[in-house]
């Protein structure tokens, strides 16, 4: 029986997490029986792990019918994953969560403050990174500056997907069905009141990070491509220099010819023009081809994931 309280809903991707996941469960459910004004639904996706991850959640969830476990087929990203838990959840508010506790579940009752208040988001802020390296740091601070710099969509700085959401941003977003998703970006694009909670980001409790740099390359990838079609005004950009330097260079063999009595001889030049063009075309070939390739996924409209197994869910997507 649902009680007259509002419902939570806690959304944890969870790929290969063995070693924390059941640290995670036990914290959240402390959290849930600490929260007295909802109740609260613990989803837990399991991205196709290869570990004992899955076999781990389904003796929580045997003992604990608040652990409600979606199960895909194989690994279909952080981001899907994600989506997933947001199609599956029933609640009034949606928490986004990572497995490995370097989002604290301590932040969630001041979210759900928040949301009280009548904010329809809560996104958490970073105000420090324990555990990260320089090089993570610097490269996510630069790639926020250029995706802010090249989309109409103001994405903040400093914040990941530990959000919370109310129910009507979480059902515009299960109404985008776009393949590349950015979850964070899609939900600032969706609007409604939006606010900042800043948080301490811990350390991964256990585990190694499960976004080497090629997932990483990927990810920011996706933001910027599907945020922003600026890159495709590059071609005009380097067009436009090109011509440029090639007029400067006839102004410059003009002038040698008539006003001197030498002339531009030379096969360097002419190489390094051929390369210079043959770049350029191609740079923006690829670029071309990078959002054709996107739109090539899109319209293939498979679904954007498949579930192998759930444990107190079913499945919907509509
Ligand atoms: N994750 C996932 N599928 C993936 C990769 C990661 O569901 O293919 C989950 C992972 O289990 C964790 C969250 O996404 O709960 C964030 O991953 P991670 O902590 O490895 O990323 P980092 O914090 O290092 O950026
Ligand atoms: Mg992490």
């Amino acid at each position: 029986m649902r009680s007259s309280r509002p419902l939570l809903s806690v959304v944890v991707p969870c790929y290969n997490e063995q070693q924390v996941i059941a640290e995670t469960a036990t914290q959240l459910i402390a959290l849930a029986d600490r929260l007295d004004e909802v109740d609260v639904e613990l989803i837990f996706v399991d991205d196709g792990s290869r570990d004992t991850t899955c076999s781990l959640l389904r003796q929580i969830a045997a003992t604990e019918p608040r652990v409600k476990i979606l199960s895909f087929a194989r690994n279909f990203g952080h981001q899907i994953a994600v989506t997933a838990g947001i199609d599956a959840a029933s609640g009034d508010a949606v928490v986004l969560i990572d497995a490995d506790l370097q989002d604290p579940p301590e932040v969630i009752p001041a979210m759900l403050a928040k949301w009280r208040e009548g904010y329809d988001v809560v996104y958490g802020t970073r105000t420090d990174r324990e555990g990260e390296s320089v090089f993570k740091r610097f490269t996510a601070k630069a790639f926020y500056r250029l995706l802010n710099r090249l989309s109409d969509t103001v994405i903040p700085l400093d914040t990941g997907d530990f959000r919370l959401m109310s129910r009507r941003v979480v059902d515009a977003l299960r109404s985008m069905p776009e393949r590349d998703r950015f979850v964070r970006g899609m939900v600032s694009w969706v609007g409604f009141r939006q606010t900042a909670l800043p948080y301490r980001r811990a350390e991964r409790f256990a585990g190694e990070t499960k976004y080497p740099l090629r997932k990483m390359i990927h990810f920011a990838a996706d933001g910027l491509l599907s945020f922003s079609t600026k890159p495709l005004q590059l071609s005009i950009g380097l067009g436009a220099l090109s011509s440029l330097l090639a007029f400067a260079g006839i102004v410059y063999v003009l002038g040698v010819r008539l006003f001197t009595d030498r002339w531009v001889e030379g096969w360097a030049g002419l190489f390094i023009a051929v390369l210079f063009l043959g770049g350029v075309q191609l740079i923006t070939v690829g670029i071309l081809g990078e959002y054709i390739g996107r739109i090539y996924n899109e319209v293939k409209r498979r679904p954007l994931y498949v579930v192998g197994e759930t444990v107190g869910l079913e499945p919907r997507r509509d």
